[in-house]
């Protein structure tokens, strides 16, 4: 924290969700929403939620979508200045609904929404250089443009002393398909001094099979903490130093989207705030848990007094 806030760069949308189980959007359905969402806005709110400096390098449209996330990450203490508000575009848009195995279907407006037009302005390059850790969301790679604001960005802040933290966010399919992505993939891992997979994403950054090789391999890259996301059985914790495996609370899940990035959020502002790797993993577990109980994506993210509180009473983690 010393160093200055933890900063993104990425899409802000809104989530409108079914609110029935089925597939898809083929006939009239009853809706709710609209939420604030976007993995890297979710991100840094539950980081400002926790009391730590955060902000977002993004653009929404002149509308009431743009107004609700704007507003809601101005509550929740996140800096705002480098929010572009675009008169000519509408913010960006995700339609979900869940299937009966639980995959989703999505009507995406990202790429033609104001969150398809993020540049390099100077709200921007400000919070840049008073930035002190840069959280990269694979997520944002969609976004024409976003890799060089975000390398930049990375630069800048290496070059004082800050640190880069990862969260891949991507489906194998799509690195299969573009060598580029696996290239930029290859580009951030070699600055990333946390890296944040869950699932498949972990041997789609390595290059490899299987778990401890592929825990290896991206340790000998330099990344000093890899912390693996595990769902509802929890996650673990990777260093030169050793390992620590934390279970995840018990709960009913009522909307999973938004944990991981609740999840990552709450451990790194835990270790930007000095608590050990055991603390950390303890509070982004009941932070990734404690958001699958609320409806909407960023809805259940947390302060430090939610999180003890519901530490106490969960209980003992299964
Ligand atoms: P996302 O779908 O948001 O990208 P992710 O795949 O990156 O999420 P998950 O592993 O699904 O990440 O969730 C992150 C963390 O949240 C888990 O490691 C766990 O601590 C907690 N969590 C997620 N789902 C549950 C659950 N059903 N019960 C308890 N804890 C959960
Ligand atoms: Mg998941």
């Amino acid at each position: 924290e010393r160093l200055g806030p933890t900063i993104t760069a990425g899409e802000i949308l809104v989530e409108i969700m079914a609110t029935s189980v089925g597939t898809g959007f083929l006939e009239p359905l009853p809706l709710l929403g609209p939420f604030p969402s976007g993995a890297p806005a979710i991100f840094i709110d539950q980081v400002a939620k926790l009391g730590g400096s955060a902000g977002i390098i993004s653009a929404v449209g002149a509308d009431d979508f743009g107004t609700l996330n704007i507003e809601r990450l101005r509550r929740d203490g996140a800096d705002i200045s480098a929010i572009d508000v675009l008169p000519d575009m509408p913010t960006g848009t995700a339609f979900v609904r869940y299937r009966p195995d639980g995959a989703r279907d999505f009507v995406f407006n990202i790429a033609k929404s104001a969150s398809g037009q993020i540049r390099m302005t100077d709200a921007a390059r400000q919070l840049i250089s008073r930035a002190g850790h840069v959280h990269v969301m694979g997520s944002a790679f969609a976004i024409t443009g976003i890799g060089q604001i975000l390398t930049d960005a990375v630069a800048d802040v290496k070059s004082r002393g800050g640190s880069v933290s990862f969260d891949p966010n991507v489906r194998k399919e799509l690195i299969a398909e573009h060598g580029q992505a696996r290239e930029q993939m290859r580009e951030i891992l070699a600055v990333t001094d946390l890296l944040l997979p869950s699932g498949e994403e972990l041997e789609v950054a390595s290059g490899i099979k299987g778990e401890e090789a592929s825990i290896g391999a991206l340790l000998s890259l330099g990344i000093s903490e890899i912390v693996l996301k595990r769902g509802a059985l929890g996650s673990s914790y990777f260093a030169k130093d050793g390992r620590l495996d934390s279970p995840a609370f018990a709960v009913k899940e009522v909307d999973p989207t938004g944990a991981g990035d609740c999840f990552g959020a709450t451990y790194l502002t835990c270790r930007r705030l000095g608590k050990s790797p055991e603390d950390a993993l303890r509070y982004a577990n009941a932070a990734g848990a404690r958001t699958v109980t609320r409806q909407g994506p960023m809805e259940g993210a947390s302060s430090f007094a939610e999180l003890d509180a519901f530490i106490r009473e969960t209980g003992s983690e299964t």
